[in-house]
């Protein structure tokens, strides 16, 4: 297969990239480096089967999708768009324009080639979630108008033009929501929790713990989760399709763990609360089995040490300075 990854410089697009390569599929990586880093992908510059163009999904011009793949491509995974609190609340109308013309335009590619298209969305579109766990028909509990509805509100609209273009169009598109992940790749100072504990903890800086640490979250290993999207590439699913670890666990227990893991000395230290923080989210993956026949399989142990010590051996680097 000729497959597109948007976003494929980033923390997932770049495990996606490294694992179609590695069955055999062509790829070609579209990311304009704003939150994704050329370092992630850097092994597979040497692969013919690889590569990688500078592009922003945005961009209005009328050549737009032509100038990411001239030749014809058989799947597109959707993922540019930033992705941690910190990076979408500082960048607001890039993470709507991701949303929303970047899908559009990442949708028009795939309906040029009949592609296969796959939409990285996300648990937000539940919002704080009053049911729970959260199954793929409930229809959330977002703001729109609060400092998180600008990565809410424009995945939940990119599911919106995903689904049209299946039912207008006859596009063979699909619908993941993914649940919190974690693993190798994650920026240290992406501010998302496992990346922030684990470098407080390497360097005994304090944890910092939101609100009294009560809220939960449900972690998924990278490797597991890009199995399920390399799943969802290859079936004619629509979905929407929940993937995630359904293991949940408080902020607090998190962080216990991360200390624990790294024998580190940290104290904790508790910080407010952000505004419209979800208060507990766990998938529901009912679907993922039944049509995927996919569930995860790395513990929250494995995978919290396996992060820790790519961590570790990355801690003697420098400090990155951009993003
Ligand atoms: P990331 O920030 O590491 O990766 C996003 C990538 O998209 C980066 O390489 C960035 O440079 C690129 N990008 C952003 N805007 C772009 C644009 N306008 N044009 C081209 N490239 C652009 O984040 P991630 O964790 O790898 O997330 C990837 C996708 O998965 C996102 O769509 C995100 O919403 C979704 N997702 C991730 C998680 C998670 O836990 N990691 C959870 C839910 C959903
Ligand atoms: N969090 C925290 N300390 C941090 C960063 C995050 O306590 O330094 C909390 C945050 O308030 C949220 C949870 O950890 O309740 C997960 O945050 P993250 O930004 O990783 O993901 P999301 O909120 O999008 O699930």
């Amino acid at each position: 297969m000729y497959v597109v990854v948007t976003g494929g410089a980033g923390f997932l697009g770049s495990h996606l990239c490294g694992a179609l390569l590695e069955r055999g599929d062509r790829v070609l990586c579209v990311d304009d480096f704003s939150t994704g880093r050329a370092e992630n992908i850097s092994e597979y510059f040497a692969s013919p089967e690889f590569e990688v163009r500078e592009i922003d999904v945005t961009s209005t011009a009328a050549e737009t999708v032509d100038r990411w793949a001239p030749g014809r491509v058989d799947a597109v995974a959707h993922l540019a768009s930033p992705a941690s609190p910190p990076d979408y609340q500082r960048r607001p109308l890039q993470t709507l324009a991701a949303g929303s013309r970047g899908t559009e335009n990442a949708l028009r590619l795939a309906t040029r080639d009949g592609a296969r298209f796959v939409l990285a969305s996300t648990s937000e579109v539940y919002g704080d979630p009053e049911i729970h766990p959260q199954r793929e028909d409930y229809w959330g509990n977002v703001n729109p108008i609060g400092p998180r509805s600008v990565y809410d509100e424009a995945k939940r609209f990119a599911e919106a033009l995903t689904v049209a273009h299946a039912r207008d169009r006859g596009l063979n598109a699909g619908i993941i929501r993914i649940f919190n992940t974690y693993g190798p790749r994650m920026r240290p100072q992406d501010g998302r929790v496992v990346s922030t504990f684990i470098t407080q903890a390497l360097a005994g800086e304090p944890i910092t713990v939101y609100g009294d640490g009560s809220q939960t979250r449900s972690f998924c290993y990278v490797d597991d989760l890009i199995r399920g999207i390399v799943a969802m590439l290859d079936r004619p699913v629509l979905g929407p399709v929940n993937l995630g670890n359904p293991s949940e666990r408080t902020v607090r227990q998190l962080a216990d763990q991360i200390l624990s893991l790294t024998r580190s000395t940290s104290t904790v230290e508790y910080r407010s609360l952000p505004v419209d923080d979800p208060t507990r989210r766990r998938p529901d993956i009912t679907a993922a089995a039944d049509v995927l026949g996919w569930r995860p399989q790395v513990s929250i142990e494995d995978g919290l040490r396996r992060t820790v010590d790519w961590f570790a051996s990355r801690a003697k680097e420098p400090v990155e300075l951009s993003a």
